[in-house]
């Protein structure tokens, strides 16, 4: 009979598994949209270019956040240690009860939200908030509480900047292709 260990091991790899294929998809739907999108560069089509460029950089951009094999990485004031539970992407945290939401709300600054979703999650108040050093935010230097800090390694942080420069050269691509288009 398969313990549940057995069982953990099993669903951590068909997650794996699942996560690998849709990273491929993406490269190759990623590799074709580049192609054509150089393509029609080459023929003075700027703007059909950026658009095809567009899903090239979202391509980059959605492996960087929900596909590629990370640590969830989230310090709460409970554990005072960094989870190393697997999470997938660099923008939410592992399926632990409030670091999934707790990761990403950070990361996007909601730091009221995060809190209250702390509470909701481990069911106590937290009464001594930490305050933010290393969060991945820039807009972490402000005095507001923050339920979590999010423990990085070097990759981690260079993916998590890439994952802001992708989101930012996929809404600019899209906007200036469709401004131009004629
Ligand atoms: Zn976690």
């Amino acid at each position: 009979m398969a313990s549940h260990t057995d069982y953990m091991a099993a669903s951590r790899k068909s997650k794996q598994q699942q996560k690998t294929q849709e990273t491929l998809a993406i490269l190759i739907a990623g590799v074709a949209c580049l192609t054509i999108s150089i393509y029609l560069f080459g023929i003075g089509n700027y703007s059909l270019g950026l658009l095809f460029f567009a899903p090239v950089t979202f391509g980059a951009f959605w492996i960087l956040a929900v596909e590629v094999e990370t640590r969830c990485g989230v310090i709460t004031k409970t554990t005072g240690r960094p989870c190393r539970n697997v999470t997938y992407g660099l923008l939410f945290g592992c399926s632990a009860s409030h670091h999934h939401l707790g990761k990403f709300l950070t990361r996007i600054g909601v730091q009221k939200r995060a809190l209250a979703t702390a509470q909701q999650g481990s069911g106590q108040a937290f009464t001594n908030v930490m305050q933010p050093s290393i969060t991945g935010n820039p807009s972490g230097k402000a005095a507001a509480p923050i339920l979590v800090k999010i423990d990085e390694d070097k990759k981690a942080k260079v993916g998590y900047w890439l994952m802001v420069i992708t989101s930012v050269a996929t809404v600019v691509s899209t906007v200036t292709g469709l401004a131009t288009l004629h």
